[in-house]
């Protein structure tokens, strides 16, 4: 039984708190807040008539610091989840480190004005958590979030090295608009139009040329396309990392066809995503590691063409005697994504494709998740999409409160090679202080969190991949 605060009451936002008000033995109160007091009420109004009892609700502007610490000490809570912006991630972990409150978020520090997201400043909070005696866990999202989890069960369970891992999300609903983005538009903008990058440390498989000679390649991983951009404006560059290196290539220039199992085949654009960074570090003997997304064409053109007009700046320019940030202009012209829950069909799948050697023989594994906008919107009013990151958010928070993530609870090391870590992340990975310190999802045990997705909306299924691309579920949590 356990108080917990809850700050940014968007998309994700009403998801975490019904799925919170529906394990009331471990969530006994629940409270609130975000900028726009209005939104917290729509939320608390339908768990009101879900039947699943009361939330409080509160008023907070997250970026100041000194307004978050008033609002926790207000409350007392034992957690803060943050499901506000990437932007609030250091105010609200300065605000937690402040009051020796546990920490959750499921994006990764952003800062508005540069387009560009790295993990170091939030693991420099490291060190500090640990002589605070609180846990701090980082993107318990879906991606980041569950496709780390995904990673560390494979690790735990299904072999002795993983060598490489594709990480797959593939949004197959349809929200009949000619476009829109199903999450915050400003953030999924910002990282769709980004620079691509994965890491490797072997040549070998730094491009899969190879491709059409492996016999899976048509059954499964299907075709790869190198595009090359007429004008490149972005600064690509290779950069050492962790003993392998970060490539970068321009945004949406390597497409590949993904057979999503029970959903098709897919084309899929290879993406830069912040668990990369992370799971680089965690995953014993990896050697390369990518992100892929899917995209319609419609998404695509229309993104190229606002592009191009510069409509996906995120610097300040002149208009009318008044300073407007255009992507922000953007983001109000298009649908909220909350807008976009009772009219969305289809399905989310994403899942991680893992090969790697399994007593001394190689085996490949797919861990993936499907999920359907329409009953996501039965049950909780919200798109796959944000319940497929609420969900997580809420068993992250469930286990760190029943103890089994967090304080007291065993962590699994990293290589601890933190020679590159910022000050204040020299430990990080290093369960110096009974559990405590920050820490990324694949550093916690697996299978506590593996269990609650069986139990809470997003069965998991395990499946093994011959060498002739045939697939042989071996565990199937949706029966
Ligand atoms: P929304 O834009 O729908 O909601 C954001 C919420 O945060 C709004 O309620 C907003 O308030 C509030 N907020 C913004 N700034 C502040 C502030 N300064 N103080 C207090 N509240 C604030 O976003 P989503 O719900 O779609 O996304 C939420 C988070 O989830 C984001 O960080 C996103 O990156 C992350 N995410 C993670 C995924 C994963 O798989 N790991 C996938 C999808 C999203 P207001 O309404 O007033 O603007």
């Amino acid at each position: 039984m356990a108080c917990v605060l809850q700050i940014g009451a968007g998309g994700v936002g009403g998801v975490v708190a019904h799925k919170m008000a529906m394990n009331r033995e471990v969530f006994s109160r629940i409270i609130l807040a975000s900028r726009t007091l209005d939104k917290c009420k729509v939320i608390a109004d339908s768990i009101k008539q879900k039947g699943l009892g009361e939330i409080e609700i509160d008023c907070v502007d997250a970026d100041s610091v000194e307004s978050m610490v008033a609002l926790i000490e207000k409350y007392k809570p034992k957690l803060v989840v943050n499901v506000a912006l990437p932007y609030q991630d250091l105010s609200i972990m300065e605000a937690c480190l402040r009051t020796k409150t546990h920490y959750l978020d499921t994006a990764n520090y952003e800062h508005p004005d540069s387009a560009h997201f790295e993990y170091k400043e939030q693991w420099a909070y490291d060190t500090r958590y640990k002589e605070a005696g609180i846990f701090g866990l980082l993107g318990s999202g879906f991606d980041p979030g569950v496709t780390n989890v995904f990673c560390a069960y494979a690790q735990k369970h299904y072999f002795d090295e993983i060598h490489s891992i594709d990480i797959l999300d593939c949004n197959a609903g349809d929200h009949g608009y000619a476009f829109a983005t199903n999450f915050n538009p400003e953030i999924n903008l910002r990282e769709v139009s980004s620079k691509a990058r994965f890491w490797s440390k072997d040549n070998d498989l730094s491009k899969n040329t190879d491709l059409k000679k492996d016999t899976i390649y048509r059954k499964f991983e299907r075709e790869e396309k190198h595009f090359s951009l007429e004008a490149n404006t972005q600064d690509l560059k290779n950069e050492d990392y962790f003993g392998g290196q970060w490539q970068d290539i321009a945004p949406l220039d390597l497409m590949k066809e993904w057979e999503y199992p029970e959903v098709g085949v897919k084309n899929s654009y290879l993406l830069y995503h912040e668990e990369l960074e992370s799971l680089v570090r965690n995953i014993k003997g990896l050697k390369r590691i990518r992100f892929f997304m899917t995209f319609g064409e419609s998404y695509l053109t229309h993104m190229k063409c606002l592009e191009n007009v510069g409509l996906l700046r995120v610097d300040e320019i002149e208009h009318n005697g008044q300073k407007i940030v255009p992507i922000q202009a953007l983001k109000t012209l298009l649908p909220d994504p909350v807008s976009l829950a009772p009219r969305t069909k289809g399905q989310t799948h994403i899942g991680c494709y893992i090969k790697g050697i399994k007593d001394g023989k190689e085996r490949t594994i797919y861990i993936y998740n499907i999920c359907d906008h329409e009953a996501c919107y039965k049950e909780v009013n919200a798109q796959g999409v944000s319940y497929t990151t609420g969900v997580p958010a809420m068993i992250g928070a469930k286990l760190i409160l029943e103890g089994k993530w967090g304080i007291g609870a065993a962590k699994i090391p990293n290589n601890a090679d933190n020679s590159d870590m910022p000050k204040g992340g020299e430990y990080q990975g290093v369960d110096s202080n009974n559990g405590s310190g920050v820490w990324n999802m694949e550093q916690n045990d697996p299978d506590p969190f593996m269990a609650e997705l069986n139990k809470q909306g997003l069965p998991y299924v395990v499946c093994e991949i011959d060498s002739k691309g045939e697939r042989k579920v071996l565990e199937d949590g949706r029966k």
